[in-house]
């Protein structure tokens, strides 16, 4: 079966309005990397909130593991899907305590899985007790790029079958960057990633890349396919 399938969507944000969206059909498997990449406006954001339920089709259908998404219950649809948003906010305690506080049924050898998936073990373990302060300004915290894994590992307690990682590569160095692209691949192997990119250009580890232009599905494939027809 496919993790998230779309048949004809097609979503306005009001009567009048041009669709964000006109028409889009894919089907992504439930394990791997899918980035979606377009312009800003081109229909990305949307896409996320269609798959979440925030909003729903005007024509067309959104399906989950094969249901319509329009017939699972809201709670428990939340619960399959994982997202971190930009910039995602966490709490001024430790590591820990962030993923605690998310999932307070986590067990330690749970908490352990996430922040290995992330690729926040070594992070952790190398901390002083009391310094891996994940916010805060007295630099004893983490970078961005530690943090955005923290908000991923917090998304993954869930245990997921979708995770929607929204301009998770934004402002960082490219060192972060690779670490970050690196612990993503290796979510793919548990869930189905979506990644939201601007450029092709940083799409280079997603398995598959749909893009999109004007709410409108243009071309899909890998990579190096893309690179071929451009
Ligand atoms: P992206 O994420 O690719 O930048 P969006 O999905 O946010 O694109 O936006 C797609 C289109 O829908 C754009 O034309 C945008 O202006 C419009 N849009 C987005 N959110 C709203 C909203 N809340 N109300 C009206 N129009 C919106
Ligand atoms: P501050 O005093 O600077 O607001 P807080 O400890 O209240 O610090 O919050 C730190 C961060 O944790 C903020 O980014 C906030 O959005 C987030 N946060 C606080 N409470 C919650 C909550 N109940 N659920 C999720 N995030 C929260």
């Amino acid at each position: 079966a496919f993790a998230v399938e779309f048949e004809g969507v097609t979503f306005s944000y009001g009567d009048t309005a041009t669709p964000a969206l006109t028409g889009v059909s894919f089907s992504l498997p439930p394990t791997g990397v899918t980035a979606i990449v377009g312009p800003s406006g081109s229909g990305k954001t949307t896409l996320f909130q269609l798959i979440e339920r925030f909003r729903t089709p005007d024509e067309g259908t959104v399906r989950l593991s094969g249901a319509d998404i329009s017939a699972i219950r809201l709670d428990e649809l939340r619960s399959r899907i994982g997202l971190v948003e930009q910039d995602a906010p966490l709490l001024r305690g430790t590591v820990r305590e962030n993923l605690t506080y998310a999932c307070p049924d986590a067990t330690a050898a749970d908490i352990d899985e996430a922040l290995a998936a992330a690729h926040l073990t070594d992070v952790v373990s190398a901390l002083p007790d009391g310094l891996d302060t994940s916010l805060g300004e007295g630099g004893t915290g983490l970078s961005g790029g530690q943090r955005q894994r923290l908000a991923i590992a917090r998304a993954l307690l869930a245990r997921p079958d979708v995770l929607l990682l929204d301009e998770a590569t934004a402002h960082l160095d490219s060192d972060s960057e690779t670490a970050l692209r690196s612990a993503i691949a290796d979510i793919g192997t548990r869930c189905l990633v979506l990644t939201i990119a601007h450029r092709l250009s940083t799409t280079i580890g997603a398995d598959r890349i749909l893009v999109i232009e004007d709410g409108r599905l243009r071309a899909s494939g890998t990579h190096a396919e893309l690179m071929e027809s451009d």
